[in-house]
């Protein structure tokens, strides 16, 4: 059978295959502990559960609206202008299946045949596959650790050409952790307007930052109307397998945007808008408090270790640069697995030469990782 060409040149998803390589070595019985998964490991809040529970016992199983629920839409806008200072109201939000969807639908409303989508690399793993999905170009701006993994300017204007119809901007990222500062966040600004191009800003971390100020790409009102907001509530509330997420944007694009929702998956899943309904009243602080702990237990561990690294800001990921171990990042991942440690190699988020390592994790596996780690680096040497 002859398939698409557009899906003859996808690659699939390298966290999800180095994952399955650990799963398969566990099944086997081997003890490994697992750094791969960008999720948080602690449950979902039991109200939120509850919430879901007694939707399903009032018999809130049908569909809903196409763009989710009238009261969870407001609530989200109600959210984000607390958050943000803005002024959105339910006709700027679209509830989608998870923050994966909601950049999906973006890239597939606004990319015609040959359109260039700019990306930051090292880029979340996703964001190539589906520009290619839709028929886009993805162009690829490097940023480096000398830099602290924030693209130097210049080198951004100059991958802008005609064919530019946006860029992909991710803070807290994944999978530096890097949280952009104000002055870049309005650089992009105004790039975009200058440049009249979208800015598709994935903030799915915004509620998981440890250290210092956050600046939202919706503070900036001048580039508002060109700019779609991307958020979700699989990592603040840990609710992953619920598959909620939420667009904000002008009122235009989220018209455009239902129809492409409506035809293709309709509304997502009636209890899990009731449940994301109660998330938004749920404080998340335990869970961030929790993972600056483990993020500053690691930062200390790792610097005995001699690591090489940026320290996070946000997200849940240490991106470790191994390119002095004369190893490339894929045997490095591979060596390592055979020690019982899984991580991802930076390849797959387009950034040889690196790891990722989630500290999504307890901090028994951290503390495990950090004595294999110690063995397999003094082996190497
Ligand atoms: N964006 C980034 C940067 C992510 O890391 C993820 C998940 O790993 C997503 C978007 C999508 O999250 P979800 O579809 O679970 O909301």
């Amino acid at each position: 059978m002859k398939f698409s060409t557009k899906i003859e040149s996808l690659q699939p998803s390298a966290t999800i295959e180095l994952n399955s390589k650990a799963l398969e070595l566990q099944n086997k019985g081997y003890e490994i502990v697992r750094l791969t998964a960008g999720e948080p490991d602690f449950e979902t809040p039991q109200p939120i559960i509850n919430a879901a529970y007694q939707a399903m016992k009032e018999g809130k199983t049908k569909y809903t609206d196409n763009k989710g629920i009238k009261e969870l839409r407001q609530k989200i806008a109600q959210y984000i202008n607390k958050k943000y200072s803005t002024n959105y109201n339910e006709n700027n939000v679209i509830v989608t299946n998870g923050g994966k969807q909601a950049l999906f639908n973006s890239l597939f409303l606004i990319t015609n045949p040959g359109d260039e989508i700019i990306v930051i690399d090292p880029s979340w793993v996703s964001y190539d596959a589906q520009i290619r999905m839709v028929g886009g170009i993805p162009v690829h701006v490097k940023a480096t650790k000398e830099n602290n993994y924030i693209p130097e300017k210049k080198h951004l204007e100059n991958a802008i050409t005609k064919k530019t119809k946006a860029i992909i901007i991710n803070s807290p990222n994944n999978p530096t952790g890097v949280v952009y500062d104000k002055e870049f966040m309005s650089f992009i600004s105004k790039l975009s307007i200058d440049h009249d191009f979208i800015i598709l800003s994935d903030e799915v971390y915004d509620a998981l930052v440890y250290d210092g100020d956050y600046t939202s790409m919706a503070n900036f009102e001048k580039s508002r109307d060109r700019t779609i907001f991307v958020n979700s509530f699989s990592k603040t509330w840990s609710m992953t397998g619920w598959r909620v997420g939420y667009t904000i944007a002008n009122e235009k694009i989220i018209t455009q945007m239902a129809k492409i929702q409506s035809h293709s998956t309709s509304n997502v899943n009636t209890p899990s808008q009731y449940a994301a309904l109660k998330a938004l009243e749920i404080d998340n602080s335990y869970m961030v408090k929790e993972f600056k702990k483990r993020r500053d237990y690691l930062y200390a561990e790792f610097i005995k270790l001699g690591l090489t690294f940026h320290k996070p800001k946000g997200a849940f990921y240490y991106f470790i640069d191994i390119s002095k171990y004369g190893l490339n990042d894929k045997e490095f991942c591979e060596k390592l697995l055979e020690y019982g440690l899984a991580v991802v190699p930076g390849s797959a988020f387009f950034c040889d030469g690196h790891i990722r390592l989630s500290f999504a994790a307890s901090m028994n596996d951290l503390q495990k990782a950090v004595e294999i780690l110690k063995k397999f680096l003094t082996d190497l040497e």
